[in-house]
C-alpha cells in the first residue's frame, strides 16, 4: 500500500515551530494551513460531516481526530469512538436502571438477525473480548448519536470488519442522523512505527502513566549501573520518583496483535476500493532521501537518547532524526501529528470544495 506523499513544507516560511506546547501549535496552523482553517469553520458553521477513521491498531486515529478538533472547532467536532461506546455500556450493565433502561431501548430499536433477547442475552454474558454482531452495535451507535447536538463526528472502531465495510456506505442514511458529506479517512502507518511505539512504551507501576523510552520521555531520566542501561522516572510528584517499567506483552512489540493489523490493513484495502465516497489519505512516513522536498524538519519525529558523564554521574537528554524502515523496508522518518492533521485539513478543504 502506498499513499501519496504530502507536502506541508512551505519553501518561503522559514521560522521554525514548536509543535509541542498548545500555543506553538497554533501559530503552525495558522501558517501552514490557515486559509482552510477558515474555511472549514465556517463550513461547520451551518453544516456537519461524518469521517470514518481507518488505520491500523496505534496509528493515531484519536490523536489526529483530537487535534483536527482542538485546531480547527473545538465545540463541533466529535471523536466518536466504537471502543469507549462499548467500555461505557459495560458501566450501564452494572447498574439495574441504567441496563433496563438499555434493554428498553433495544426493544424499540433493534432490528437484525437474532432475536432482540438473544442480543440481550449476548450483551449480558460477553466476554470483552468477543465482537459484537453488526446489527446492535449500529443500533447503539443510533442510541448515542440521538444525545448528541448535530455534531461532525470521527468515527473511530467502525467499520471494523470486512463484513461492516459495506454497511459503512450507508452508515450515515442507516443512523438517521442527517444527510449530511461523509468521507473515510485512511490511515497509512509503517508496521515498524507501531512496533517501536510498544517496544519502547514504561509505565508508571504507581499512577499507570504510559510514556515511551526512546519518543516520549519524562523530564528525569534514571541510570541503573549493574544493569548498564536508562530508565524514566514519573515526573507526576505523588509517585516519588517511581521507575517506569516495560510490560511483559510490550517486549513482544507487534507480535502479538499481528492477526489484528493483517486484518485492519485488509479493510484498509478494501476500502481504498469503494467508490462514490471520498477519501483523505495520511501518512505517517516519509522516505528519508524525501524529506527535504517535501517536510521541514522539526515535522520530523525525534528519537531521544541519552548520555551519562562517568565523572559526574549526570545525564543529558539529545535527540536526532527517528528512522525506521516502512513496510517496503525503505528508511523513513515519521511525522510529527501536526504535519499529518495539515494534510488532513487541506484534503478535507479540496473535497467539500471550499
Ligand atoms: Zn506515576
Amino acid at each position: 500500500m502506498k499513499f501519496p506523499i504530502f507536502k506541508t513544507k512551505i519553501e518561503e516560511l522559514d521560522k521554525k515551530f514548536d509543535l509541542i506546547s498548545p500555543e506553538g501549535r497554533k501559530e503552525y496552523f495558522e501558517a501552514k494551513a490557515g486559509k482552510e482553517i477558515k474555511e472549514l469553520r465556517e463550513y461547520l458553521e451551518e453544516n456537519s460531516f461524518i469521517a470514518y477513521l481507518l488505520g491500523k491498531k496505534s496509528s493515531g486515529k484519536g490523536t489526529y481526530a483530537k487535534m483536527f478538533s482542538e485546531i480547527v472547532a473545538p465545540d463541533k467536532v466529535e471523536h466518536f469512538s466504537i471502543g469507549d461506546m462499548i467500555r461505557g455500556i459495560d458501566q450501564e450493565m452494572a447498574d439495574e436502571e441504567a441496563k433496563e433502561q438499555l434493554f428498553g431501548f433495544l426493544r424499540n430499536n433493534y432490528r437484525g438477525r437474532m432475536p432482540v433477547d438473544e442480543v440481550i442475552h449476548a450483551l449480558e454474558n460477553r466476554s470483552t473480548k468477543t465482537l459484537l454482531p453488526t446489527e446492535l452495535i449500529l443500533t447503539l451507535v443510533k442510541r448515542e448519536i440521538s444525545e448528541l447536538e448535530k455534531k461532525t463526528l470521527f468515527v473511530d472502531g467502525f467499520p471494523r470488519g470486512l463484513d461492516q465495510i459495506d454497511f459503512s456506505l450507508f452508515f450515515r442514511d442507516l443512523i438517521g442522523y442527517r444527510d449530511d458529506r461523509d468521507v473515510f479517512i485512511l490511515i497509512d502507518v509503517p508496521e515498524k512505527v507501531i512496533d517501536e511505539r510498544i517496544r519502547w512504551r514504561r509505565v508508571c507501576p504507581v499512577c499507570q502513566t504510559s510514556r515511551n523510552l526512546k519518543l516520549l520521555p519524562t523530564s528525569k531520566i534514571g541510570y541503573n549501573d549493574s544493569q548498564n542501561n536508562f530508565h524514566l522516572v514519573c515526573d507526576n510528584p505523588n509517585c516519588r520518583a517511581a521507575v517506569m517499567v516495560q510490560k511483559e506483552g510490550d517486549k513482544m512489540g507487534i507480535e502479538p496483535i499481528r492477526d489484528r493489523l493483517n486484518k485492519d490493513d485488509e479493510l484498509i484495502k478494501r476500502a481504498l476500493g469503494l467508490y462514490g465516497i471520498p477519501k483523505v489519505m495520511l501518512r505517517n512516513s516519509i522516505p528519508v532521501d524525501k524529506a527535504k522536498e517535501f517536510v521541514d524538519d522539526y515535522e520530523i519525529t525525534p528519537e531521544y537518547f541519552y548520555e551519562r558523564d562517568k565523572k559526574t554521574g549526570r545525564i543529558e537528554i539529545k535527540e536526532r532524526p527517528w528512522v525506521v524502515e516502512d513496510d517496503e523496508g525503505v528508511p523513513s522518518y515519521s511525522l510529527m501529528p501536526p504535519p499529518v492533521v495539515v494534510a488532513m485539513i487541506k484534503q478535507l478543504d479540496e473535497i467539500f470544495n471550499l
